[in-house]
C-alpha cells in the first residue's frame, strides 16, 4: 500500500484541512508514514500569513527536491493558502512538485494525483469559491478525543495587513443543522472536545438565511450528550456581542478562554490597520467579559512594527498590555504581504527597531503570563490529558485546563483523552506544574 505524510504550516484551519487531506488519502488506500523521507507521497499544507511562511515552504521544497532525485517515484503535493496566493508560480519555482491545490480544492487531491500519473505532467486546481465544505470530507484526526469543526470559512473584514480575505475568500457559513449533525456524529466516535473554526468565527451565520447567530450555536452545543469542552477560534473583538458573552457565561461546555486579538494599543495604528475598535473600547469590552466570566483566561495577537508605528505608538501597545494583563499573547513582527493595503503604505519601521520593540513586548508579556499563572498555584482544576508522556520526559504527561493552560503532571498511567482533577503546584510563563488532586 502506498504511504503518505502531511506536513502542516500555519493555523488551526490548516490543521483541520490536513486532517481532511489525510482522511481522503486513507479512503484511497494510503497509509500514514512516520516521516516525509519514507513516504511515497508528501503533502505540504501551506500558510501565507507572514513572509517567513513563504521562505519555509520553498526551503522544505528544496529539501524534497533532493529526496525526489534519490527516489523519483516519490510524489509531492502542495496545498493551502500559499498555493492560493501564488497559483501557478509554485509549479514554476518548483517544477518537481506533482500536484498543487488551492484552499477551495482540498477535495480534488486524489483526482489531481490520478491526473498526474495519467498525463505525466504536474496537475493543479484552483477555485475561487467553496463548493464542498472541507468538513464534509472524510477525516483522519490527530487526536481521537478532539475534533476541529469548521463553522465558516473566509472573512469579510479588510484589515490592511492581512492576506486571509484574498486567499480564503468572503465568509461562507455552514448551516447550523449540519454543524450539529457533525458534532453528534463525533460524540459517537468518542470525541469529548471540539474547537469551532472560522476566520472570523463569531460572525458565524451572518451570511445565511435566517441569520442564525454564533450565540445560538454555542447555546445549541450546550445540550449535546457526551460533549465536555467547546472552544472556538479565531474571533474578532468587535463581534463579542453581549449575547455571545452571555451564551459563554451560561454554558457548561464552552471553555473559560477567549482569544481577543488586540493587534496594537495605539489608536492611530488601529485606524491604519482598519481595526474597527479603539483601545479604550477594546479594554472596556475586556472588562465586561471578565465581569461576566470571572474565571476567563484571555489570549491575544499583537503586531509590532506596522508601517508608521512610532515609539509613542509602541508605548501605547506596552501600556495596553500592562492594563489588559493577558494570560498569553502571540506576538508578530509585521510582515509585508504583497497585495494587501498595508504593503503600499509608507513609514516602514527599521528591522532593528522592530526587533528591539518585539523583545521588550515579549519580556513584558512573559512577566505578566508568569504572574497570572502564579495566581493559579494551589487551585484545583480539571485537565484533559493530551499527551500521555512527552518525548522529552517519559515520566511526564501533558494536559490542558479549560482556560487553555498547558499543565505537566506525573505521567505514569495517564491516557490521552482522560480528564483528571489536579492541584497546581508550580507556575512558568507558558505552563503550569500540577499533582493529581
Ligand atoms: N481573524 C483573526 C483576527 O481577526 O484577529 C486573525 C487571523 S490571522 C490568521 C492571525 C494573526 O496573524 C492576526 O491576528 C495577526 O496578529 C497576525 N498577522 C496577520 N497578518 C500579519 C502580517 N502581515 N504580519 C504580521 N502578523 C500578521
Ligand atoms: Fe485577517 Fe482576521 Fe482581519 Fe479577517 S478579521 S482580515 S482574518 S486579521
Amino acid at each position: 500500500m502506498p504511504t503518505y505524510f502531511v506536513r502542516t504550516f500555519g493555523c488551526q484551519m490548516n490543521e483541520h484541512d490536513s486532517e481532511r487531506i489525510a482522511g481522503l488519502l486513507e479512503a484511497e488506500g494510503y497509509t500514514k508514514a512516520d516521516d516525509a523521507d519514507a513516504a511515497d507521497l508528501v503533502v505540504l499544507n501551506t500558510c501565507a500569513i507572514r513572509e517567513n511562511a513563504d521562505n519555509r515552504l520553498y526551503g522544505t521544497l528544496g529539501q524534497l527536491k533532493h529526496a525526489k532525485q534519490r527516489r523519483p517515484e516519490m510524489r509531492i503535493a502542495v496545498g493551502g493558502c500559499l498555493v492560493q496566493k501564488d497559483k501557478g508560480l509554485i509549479i514554476e519555482r518548483a517544477p518537481w512538485v506533482d500536484a498543487a491545490f488551492g484552499t477551495f480544492a482540498v477535495g480534488e487531491l486524489p483526482a489531481l494525483l490520478e491526473r498526474r500519473e495519467r498525463t505525466g505532467v504536474p496537475a493543479f486546481e484552483f477555485r475561487e469559491q467553496t463548493e464542498v465544505f472541507p468538513s464534509a470530507l472524510p477525516a483522519r484526526r490527530t487526536d481521537p478525543f478532539h475534533a476541529w469543526v469548521a463553522v465558516s470559512v473566509g472573512c469579510d473584514n479588510a484589515c490592511t495587513f492581512c492576506i486571509v480575505p484574498s486567499v480564503r475568500g468572503p465568509q461562507v457559513s455552514r448551516r447550523m443543522g449540519e454543524i450539529l449533525d457533525e458534532v453528534g456524529a463525533l460524540m459517537d466516535e468518542g470525541v469529548v472536545e471540539v474547537t469551532l473554526l472560522g476566520q472570523n468565527v463569531n460572525t458565524y451565520g451572518r451570511d445565511l438565511d435566517g441569520r442564525p447567530l454564533f450565540a445560538e450555536l454555542l447555546r445549541a452545543l450546550d445540550g449535546v450528550d457526551g460533549l465536555r469542552r467547546v472552544r472556538f477560534t479565531s474571533p474578532h473583538p468587535h463581534d463579542f456581542t453581549p449575547d455571545v458573552i452571555d451564551a459563554m457565561a451560561s454554558s457548561s461546555v464552552v471553555c473559560e478562554h477567549i482569544h481577543f486579538p488586540m493587534q496594537s494599543g495605539s489608536d492611530r495604528v488601529l485606524r491604519r490597520m482598519r481595526r474597527s475598535y479603539r483601545i479604550e473600547r477594546y479594554l472596556a469590552w475586556l472588562e465586561q467579559i471578565r465581569d461576566a466570566i470571572p474565571a476567563v483566561a484571555v489570549s491575544t495577537d499583537i503586531i509590532v512594527g506596522f508601517p508608521g508605528e512610532t515609539e509613542e505608538d509602541f508605548a501605547g501597545t506596552l501600556a495596553a498590555v500592562e492594563r489588559a494583563r493577558f494570560d498569553s499573547a502571540y506576538t508578530f513582527r509585521y510582515s509585508v504581504r504583497p497585495g494587501t493595503e498595508a504593503a503600499g503604505m509608507d513609514g516602514g519601521v527599521d528591522p532593528a527597531m522592530v526587533a528591539e520593540r518585539f523583545d521588550r513586548l515579549v519580556a513584558a508579556q512573559e512577566r505578566i503570563s508568569l504572574e497570572r499563572n502564579q495566581a493559579a498555584i494551589g487551585e484545583r482544576v480539571e485537565i484533559l490529558i493530551e499527551e500521555p508522556a512527552s518525548r522529552k520526559d517519559r515520566r511526564r504527561a501533558t494536559g490542558r485546563t479549560r482556560t487553555n493552560k498547558i499543565v505537566h503532571v506525573p505521567g505514569a498511567g495517564r491516557v490521552a483523552g482522560e480528564f483528571v482533577d489536579v492541584v497546581v503546584t508550580g507556575a512558568h510563563p507558558h505552563h503550569l506544574d500540577a499533582l493529581p488532586a
